[in-house]
């Protein structure tokens, strides 16, 4: 099978100033369509360099990201806007939901960026808002809800965007062990389910339990 992401021999050189961090140095990985799998490694590994430069959130200094057969590196700034529009869904560990919108609306959001008309994006924001278990908070803006609700409101935006992945970057680092688990319970219910592919970094060890494959970063390296 095809995978939906690859990248091939990536390296990443941050440049602040005269000062050069690596964070990637040379990571190759394929993601499998319907994989749950975990992003491990201590902080500073690398973990949200690699699913940045996955999402096409920022480029690599040199090597190759491909997403669904199609080699994404290279894309200019509107270019990489456009294709995380159309084929990614990103979860962050700050949630990043817009203050002033209804759960309703941020789960919908990216589909309005598509152009859709209201009714068949809310009806799409909805039914995502279900399977997360949020149908009855629909209406609430996201100070009028828990950390751990918010987070499923932002796992509701990427699903109901129906991306060919979703890629979160410690979606649980800011929630209590309980509702940390339940959310990737969630997640995990859709891996089943619906088949979404979904690539997590993560350094809680409770959660790695819940995977089907664990790639661990050390140094900006995948460990052996
Ligand atoms: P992790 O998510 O595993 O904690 P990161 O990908 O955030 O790791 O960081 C990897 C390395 O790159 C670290 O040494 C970090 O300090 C450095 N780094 C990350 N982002 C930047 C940035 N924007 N500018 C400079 N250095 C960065
Ligand atoms: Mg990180």
């Amino acid at each position: 099978m095809k995978p939906v992401l690859q990248v091939k021999d990536l390296t990443k050189v941050y440049k602040v100033d005269a000062i050069e961090t690596p964070a990637l140095r040379g990571v190759s990985l394929e993601v499998h369509p319907g994989e749950f799998t975990a992003l491990a490694g201590p902080s500073g590994s690398g973990k949200s360099t690699l699913l940045h430069l996955m999402g096409g959130l920022d480029k690599p200094s040199s090597g190759e990201v491909w997403l669904g057969g199609r080699r994404i590196d290279g894309l200019s700034k509107t270019q990489l806007s456009d294709l995380r529009l159309w084929n990614v869904g990103f979860v962050f560990q700050a949630y990043n939901l817009i203050p002033v919108l209804t759960a309703l609306e941020n789960a919908a959001f990216v589909l309005e960026l598509r152009g859709e008309a209201k009714e068949a994006r809310e009806g799409k924001a909805l039914q995502a808002l279900e399977t997360l278990g949020m149908k009855d908070f629909a209406h609430r803006r996201p100070n009028q809800l828990s950390g751990g609700q918010q987070q499923r409101v932002a796992v509701a935006r990427a699903l109901a965007a129906q991306p060919k992945i979703i890629l979160a970057d410690e979606p649980t680092a800011n929630l209590d062990s309980k509702t940390g688990l339940a959310l990737i319970e969630h997640m995990r219910q859709l891996n089943h389910q619906q088949g979404i592919t979904f690539l997590f970094s993560t350094h809680d060890p409770r959660l790695l339990e819940r995977v089907d494959r664990i790639v661990r970063l050390e140094d900006g390296q995948i460990a052996a």
